[in-house]
């Protein structure tokens, strides 16, 4: 492949198709699946990754915001999106865009009822999200007669579904805890299907839940980063493929003398003869300054060049003493051979926060083959 010449997010759909049928061969040929594409699909291409996902199969989408489900209506996408934190605000242009709501709390049971009934819908559908221990979002186990008080006898809104999050699903030491979400989220189902007469449809798992959890997958299943080709263990991980490469180049070497320093508040001192490269990717194309000072690499030529000094703004510094490279030389910051799960664990985070803090300067490339 050409020299990428300039920071570059490689976007591969075929590691998206694949990471969707093994996530797919995990759970059985009834149970349904959400493509979670929230954040611009976890800081890839949220449109591109939405199409793909449509036109592999995928029954449901879901997006955190509404002005997320909006961009992909506009877009053309058809299948249905679930919003999992509307605001009331955006209630109208939700219904307007056909998009389907979270309920999570009473407050936004009631805002929602209201505008649906200006709007006279019928039958708009609706998802009833229950907290069951991770005490985020969501309407508590004794909120079920609330809720049926406050949908009776109406016909603007339809409850389609619901939905419990775990909280440690990726944490075996937290088993115990996660079981125990389940069967809370199995009872209220019960008592719910009971006093509606009818049985929504139920969804409580997450990739990790996908995979520790099999059991739990109910009626349809959730997943957002194991479609991204990230699994939260490395026996997953090496199932999976990445989809987003993050490349950038070598602007400029530097031969470096002993004592000499490199960078802002010169953070960095050589302690002998070095070489640096200048690569054009810094702190607000979503390297933050945590990398700095030896904690991240980069990748060079199949070998690990470690961040010196203080990340900057549009650059970092990295050390390549001893690692044959030239200016124009092309650079993977993370990818299918150089995980983003580890260069966020160097900087003792997650996958979830280097994927989606990629900027929006960096150039998103579609590889389709
Ligand atoms: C983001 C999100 C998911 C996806 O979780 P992954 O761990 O990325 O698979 C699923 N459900 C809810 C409610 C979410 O907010």
């Amino acid at each position: 492949m050409a020299n990428i010449g300039e920071t570059t997010l490689e976007i591969d759909l075929s590691a998206l198709e694949h990471n969707y049928r093994y996530l797919k061969s995990k759970i059985s040929d009834s149970t349904k699946f959400l493509g979670v594409v929230k954040a611009f699909a976890y800081g890839s291409d949220m449109v591109a990754v939405a199409k793909k996902l449509e036109s592999l199969g995928t029954d449901y989408l879901a997006v955190a915001y509404v002005k997320e489900g909006v961009l992909l209506r506009e877009s053309g996408i058809k299948t249905p999106i679930l919003v999992l934190h509307p605001q009331p605000m955006n209630f109208e242009l939700l219904i307007y865009y056909h998009l389907e709501p979270s309920m999570y709390s009473p407050r936004i049971l009631k805002r929602f009822l209201e505008t649906a009934e200006r709007l006279q819908t019928t039958d708009y559908p609706v998802h009833i999200k229950f907290n069951t221990g991770l005490n985020r979002l969501g309407f508590w186990e004794n909120d079920v007669e609330y809720i049926m008080q406050h949908l009776e006898g109406k016909t603007a809104i339809k409850i389609v579904s619901i939905f419990s999050h775990l909280a440690a699903s990726e944490d075996s030491k937290e088993k115990a805890f996660s079981l125990n979400q389940i069967e809370c989220f199995t009872k209220i189902a019960k008592s719910l299907d009971q006093l509606l007469g009818y049985k929504p449809f139920r969804h409580m798992l997450n990739t990790s839940g996908i995979l520790n959890y099999p059991e739990a997958q109910f009626e349809m299943v959730r997943s957002g980063i194991g479609l991204y080709g990230y699994g939260n263990s490395a026996a997953i991980d090496a199932q999976l493929k990445p989809v987003a490469n993050l490349k950038t180049v070598v602007s400029q070497l530097h031969k470096i003398e002993p004592n000499e320093s490199v960078g802002y508040n010169r953070a960095f001192t050589s302690d002998g003869y070095k070489t640096t490269a200048t690569l054009p990717i810094g702190h607000a194309d979503g390297i933050g300054r945590q990398y700095g000072n030896m904690k991240g690499s980069v990748s060079i030529n199949g070998k690990p060049a470690p961040i010196i000094g203080n990340v900057c703004m549009d650059m970092i510094m990295v050390d390549v003493t001893g690692i044959e490279c030239k200016e124009g030389d092309e650079v993977l910051v993370f990818g299918a051979s150089s995980s983003a799960e580890q260069f966020a664990a160097s900087a003792k985070t997650i996958s979830y926060e280097i994927l989606t803090a990629i900027s929006s300067r960096v150039k998103r490339v579609l590889i389709d083959p």
